[in-house]
């Protein structure tokens, strides 16, 4: 029996783990649950999978945990804050983290459970963005295995000899290819983007996610911050990670050795499938999710990104060549601009505006360590919209 802690369970990563975990009753146990502040859902998934401990990030919601495990009849535990996931995610009775919270806010759960030697389960992308080098550092010392949730890197992972992680640095590999839908402004021109609004950049074609992976995908952000990703887990330099757009997503992500072999991986568009590869790896197991049926599909569409009309994904690769102190800065000024854009303080074109007014601000820091990047993210959140 695995003993997993879902960091972020109420959300859409968190929902579709504990999906996969339900169906597997013999192997998987929900030991501890997490929220930001959804007291509401995080009782209702408490109540279904009786964790023995439920952690809520947003101190004043205590209360109204305690209250309704007590009002269930549960005997879970309940604690609050930051410093209680870092704990958890060390505890010594749990296998496997889920990091599948939101944001940079994921980074000290998601190092600690690495430094811990767990299994990481790694969804949240934001904090390999900030701290590529130190999280890869801490998986190897921790001892302890990373497997990729997002979609393009669970497909690499799989299409890469074992062991992946670090692989693509290797000369057998010509480049890595990461595949996006597009999103829902795919084949629109920049005149166009101007007026948009977050409900329509919310309606993903293919994917239902949370808000703000949501706003990156229309962006292509979502697809810089994975280029990023691509780099630290797989070894892969800049230039030899590419990106095509493919709006079907059934090819998740493509190997592209230098035989000529081109190896990928298809599925239908449903994370669940990640999340069972992630839980059970090496095995495989039932995820819940639909089969291809190929000749239902018939066919494959391939086309470049519009560097143009979605500049957020060369300003990803920008960053990624400059160094850790800029993907920190795209990072939290993506953060703050997208959440801007879902407060109606900003225009969509604004949010890369902002990103790139904030890399043009910051270039000269030199920030590697943790505390460094951490006051950094911390500086630029505090930088105020210039561009509306
Ligand atoms: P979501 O918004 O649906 O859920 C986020 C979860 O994190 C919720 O449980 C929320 O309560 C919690 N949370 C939010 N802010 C927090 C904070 N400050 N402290 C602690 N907990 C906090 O998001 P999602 O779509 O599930 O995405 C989660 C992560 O997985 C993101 O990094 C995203 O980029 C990545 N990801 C998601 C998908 C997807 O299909 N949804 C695919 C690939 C990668
Ligand atoms: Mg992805």
């Amino acid at each position: 029996m695995k003993r997993v802690a879902v960091f972020g369970a109420t959300g859409s990563i968190g929902s579709s783990t504990l999906d996969v975990i339900a169906r597997h009753p013999d192997r998987f146990r929900a030991e501890v649950l997490s929220a930001n502040a959804q007291v509401d859902s995080l009782l209702r998934l408490c109540a279904q999978f009786r964790p023995s401990l439920a952690i809520i990030n947003d101190a004043q919601h205590l209360r109204a945990l305690q209250d309704g495990l007590r009002d269930l009849d549960l005997s879970t535990r309940a604690e609050a804050g930051p410093d209680a996931l870092v704990q958890a995610a060390q505890q010594s009775d749990i296998d496997i983290v889920v990091a599948a919270i939101v944001g940079a806010a994921g980074l000290p759960s998601t190092l600690a459970a690495a430094r811990a030697g767990k299994r990481l389960l790694l969804a949240n992308k934001e904090s390999i963005v900030v701290a590529g080098a130190l999280l890869m550092h801490a998986v190897k010392e921790g001892g302890g295995e990373l497997i990729p949730i997002d979609s393009e890197h669970n497909a690499l992972f799989q299409c890469l000899p074992a062991p992946a992680l670090g692989r693509a640095a290797s000369t057998e590999i010509r480049r890595l290819v990461l595949t996006a839908s597009g999103g829902p402004f795919r084949g629109w021109r920049r005149d166009r983007l101007a007026a948009v609004t977050p409900q329509q950049a919310c309606a993903h074609p293919r994917w239902q996610m949370g808000q703000k992976i949501s706003v990156d995908s229309a962006t292509l952000m979502n697809k810089g911050l994975e280029v990023i990703e691509a780099h630290w887990l797989f070894g892969a330099a800049p230039e030899r990670i590419d990106v095509v757009v493919h709006p079907q997503s059934i090819i998740h992500s493509l190997v592209d050795y230098v035989d000529g072999s081109m190896l990928a991986q298809l599925g239908t568009p449903d994370m669940r499938t990640a999340l069972a590869y992630g839980l059970a790896w090496p095995d495989r197991i039932d995820a819940g999710v639909a089969p291809l049926d190929l000749l239902q599909l018939a066919r494959l569409d391939f086309e470049a990104p519009d560097r143009e009309a979605f500049p957020c994904l060369d300003l990803a690769y920008q960053a990624l060549r400059h160094g850790p102190s800029a993907t920190t800065v795209l990072n939290a000024a993506n953060e703050t601009a997208v959440s801007g854009f879902l407060q109606g303080q900003l225009r969509f074109l604004a949010i890369a505006d902002h990103v790139q007014h904030m890399l043009e601000q910051f270039s000269r820091e030199q920030a590697s360590t943790l505390e460094d990047l951490l006051e950094l993210d911390r500086r630029v959140r505090l930088e105020p919209h210039t561009h509306h």
